[in-house]
This record gives structure tokens, sequence and C-alpha cells, in this order.
């Protein structure tokens, strides 16, 4: 019998996960220099959690969610996204007696049970950025620029910073009473979601993928043309901001997010080089209700996830290339196999990659696996090596050569100067 893993539910696996790490990595050096700090979330939370945050009639909420009874009676569900998780958390363990804003960061699977394609998974991967505490449009213009630079450091380019404003609870009663004015007449020709929609949460259809609703309600009045004094002054001097730390951006006034939780800024970034309905690489907003309607204080918050699968996809083309080994260790006979094991030992301790064989494979198996795992060099343990105790350290790409001691130390200055 042989197992294959759920539909929409990936391995990753080398050489991918080398292009994975790297990402995580350049991401981790950014958010230190940006004082975000992580934070681990569960990916099991209370169904509740995200009913109410995301919203009751959102995609995600009525379609999307695993959500089942535990063996305790309890509605819970793996998380479709980072954001309401980590308010809960937030506001669990007091964190806002930190010094404001804090500034938090996760990497890690994310589940949405949506119709597997490319670029689109049932358990797919983030890494997301949370700021607590700052109302200033000069934070959303820094978190904005943070992205960028994570983005840009991982070797993407060709990409769209898309931002709106979706207003707040003070501008939505005009703007949502114009909007329905507008789609009234023609809403038989909606959707049944739509339909539905209409009364209880109209923003959400304009966010419906049906093609007739898109072109339905075309024309219909944006929001950024609604938006109170507060809100434009908000969007005035993120413009502003994003415009001095040199991030260009277009204002796109259809843009909306498919979660009820958003008010002022919302931004997705997309890739210029991918078509079709996968090229959001990157979304995020403000939500400056939410800490409060989690039972914490009134404080604003603001944040992204970049959408893992999606940016391996664009950098898979960027980066093939992947590390091997710094030494592979040949021997031949049992006491310079144990000699190379011992080698091996030392120079891992001192951080050099080391490998070795540890069956009694011929010297020519030996090289062919240096060769094939990609080891930067190769020394050649045999009797009269052993009897003088050294040997010819050997790089594989120049082909240069020099003679070391048998000797952890003598092999790792001499591996600095020949592979670096
Ligand atoms: P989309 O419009 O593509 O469905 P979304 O608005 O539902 O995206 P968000 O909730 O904003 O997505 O999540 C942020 C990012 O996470 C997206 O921009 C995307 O890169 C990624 N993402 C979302 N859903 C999936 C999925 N099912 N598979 C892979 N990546 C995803
Ligand atoms: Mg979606």
């Amino acid at each position: 019998m042989k197992y294959k893993s759920l539909k929409g539910v990936h391995d990753i696996y080398p050489p991918d996960i080398f292009i994975w790490q790297r990402i995580e990595n350049i991401s981790r050096d950014i958010f230190r220099n940006y004082g975000y700090r992580e934070i681990r979330l569960p990916i099991i939370e209370s169904t509740e959690i995200f009913t109410r945050s995301i919203g009751e009639t959102t995609d995600i909420v009525e379609k999307e969610m695993y959500t089942f009874t535990d063996k305790g009676g309890r509605s819970v569900t793996l998380r479709p996204e980072g954001t309401a998780s980590f308010i809960r958390s937030y506001v669990e363990h007091y964190l806002y007696n930190e010094p404001s804003p804090q500034k938090f960061y996760y990497m890690g699977p994310m589940f949405r049970y949506e119709r597997p394609q490319s670029g689109r998974q049932r358990q797919f991967y983030q890494i997301g950025a949370e700021v607590i505490g700052a109302e200033s449009a000069m934070m959303d213009a820094e978190v904005i620029s943070m992205l960028s630079l994570i983005l840009e450091r991982i070797g993407l380019d060709n990409l769209s910073f898309e931002i709106t404003s979706i207003g707040c609870p003070d501008c939505r009663p005009a703007y949502t009473a114009a909007l329905k004015d507008y789609i009234r007449e023609k809403i038989e020709s909606f959707c049944d979601d739509c339909r539905r929609r209409f009364d209880i949460n109209p923003l959400r259809l304009l966010d419906c993928k049906v093609p007739s609703c898109i072109k339905e309600r075309e024309g219909s009045p944006a929001v950024i043309e609604h938006l109170c004094g507060g809100c434009g002054e908000h969007l005035e001097s993120l413009k502003h901001h994003l415009r001095i730390l040199g991030v260009s951006f277009v204002i796109n006034p259809a843009l909306v997010r498919g979660l009820d939780y958003y008010t002022k800024t919302a931004f997705e970034v997309k890739s210029m080089s991918s078509s079709g309905s996968q090229n959001a690489v990157a979304a995020g907003g403000r939500y400056d209700r939410m800490v409060k309607e989690f039972g914490g204080p009134d404080l604003p918050g603001i944040g992204f996830a970049i959408g893992m699968e999606r940016i391996i996809q664009l950098a898979r083309s960027l980066n093939d290339e992947f590390e091997g080994p710094d030494i592979f260790i040949c021997s031949l006979g049992d006491d310079e196999s144990a000699k190379a094991l011992g080698l091996a030992n030392r120079l891992r301790q001192k951080g050099v990659w080391a490998e070795v064989s540890h069956d009694k494979a011929s010297l020519r198996s030996q090289m062919n696996r240096a060769n094939r795992i990609g080891a930067k060099s190769v020394i050649v343990i045999g009797e009269n090596e052993l009897k003088c105790n050294t040997a010819k350290l050997k790089a594989m790409k120049s082909g240069e050569s020099s003679d070391v001691s048998l000797s952890a130390d003598d092999i790792a200055t001499a591996l600095n100067k020949l592979v670096g």
C-alpha cells in the first residue's frame, strides 16, 4: 500500500527546502532590524476566534474553514490566517503592557478548504507581521516598505504595490448606502451569495469572484470616494511617507480584502510576471478595532502576510544553486575510516560541514558520492597518508590543492583559504 498526501497539501523537501530556508532567513534578518520579535501561535483555535473577526459572511468563514468538533464537543478550526490568532494571544497575555508599539512576526501553515491549483493550496504557509499601538500612517508606510525590502532581498522584481483605504465605521454607513443604491436595481443579476449578502454585508459583493458579478458591479462607487476627513488624511499621509521611503505604489480603488476586520489602509502586492487570480504574493492592512473587539484596550493595528508558495514559485527560477558540504573525507581501510570519522567529528564541532563514508565503499564510489552531493572539497586518507599524517586537500571547483596534516585545525585553516 502506497500512501499519498492529501489533495492540496504538499511536502516541502530538498532542493526546494533551501529556497524556503533562504527566504525565512532573509525575513528574520530584516524583521530584526525593524524591531519585530517572533511569536509562535497554535494552528488550532476555537472556531469563534475566526468567525467573529474575519466575518460570518466572508468566503473564508462560509466556505473555506477546516472546522470540526473535537472529542470534548468543542468546535475548533485549523487557522485560515494568522491575525485573529495573534490578537487572541496578544490580549490573552497582556502584551499591550510592553512599550508601544509592539511588533511581532510569525511563520507557519494556514489551512483553507479551496479548490487546489497552482499557487492555491489547502495547507499553505505565510510569513506574517503585526504591529499594535501605532495610529500614524507613518507606521503603515514603514510596514509596507519593510515588506518591499523583504521581497526585494529575496530577489523578486516586477511587483506592483496596490494601496487603498477602505474607511472606518464613520465613513462606512454613507458609503454602504451609496453602494446599495447602485446595486439595488440590478441585484437580480448577481449570484446567490451576493444576493444573500446584499443586506447583511454589502461590502462583500465587491469581493465576489464570479465573472458575471464582476461585470455587473463595474462602475459602482468606490469607498475611497466616500472617506471621512480622518481616513482621507490618513491615506494622504501614507502616500506622502511611501514617497519619502521610495516605495513605488499605485492606488487601486477597487481593492477589497476578503476579511471583514480591516479599516483604513488595505494593500496587496501583485506579481506582474504571473497572470491569473493567484498573482497576489502578499496582502495586508489596518485593523484598528480588532484588539478592542477581542476584549483588549482600544489599540490600532496593522499587518501583512506573505504567501510563501507564491513567492517560492517566483524565486525558484532565481536560485537553484544550493550548498553542499565543505569537505568530504574519503578513506580506504578500517584504521583510515576511523581516522576520517574522528576528523569529521572535530571539524563539525568547529562549524565545518564534513561528510564521511560509513561503509566500505571503493574510492571511486566515495568520490562519486562527494560529487553528487556537491562537496566543495575532498581529502583521501589511505595507508600512506595515515602513516605520514598528511594528505592532499583538493578544492572541487578550482582543482587547487594543498598539503595538510591530519588535524582538524590544519584542515579548517586550509579549507578557509581554498574554498572560503
Ligand atoms: P486570494 O485572493 O489569492 O485568494 P486572499 O485575499 O484570500 O488571496 P489573504 O488572506 O490576504 O489571501 O492571504 C495573504 C496571502 O496568502 C495571499 O496574498 C496569498 O499570497 C497567500 N494565500 C492565500 N490563500 C492561499 C492559498 N490557498 N494557497 C496559497 N497561498 C495563499
Ligand atoms: Mg482567498
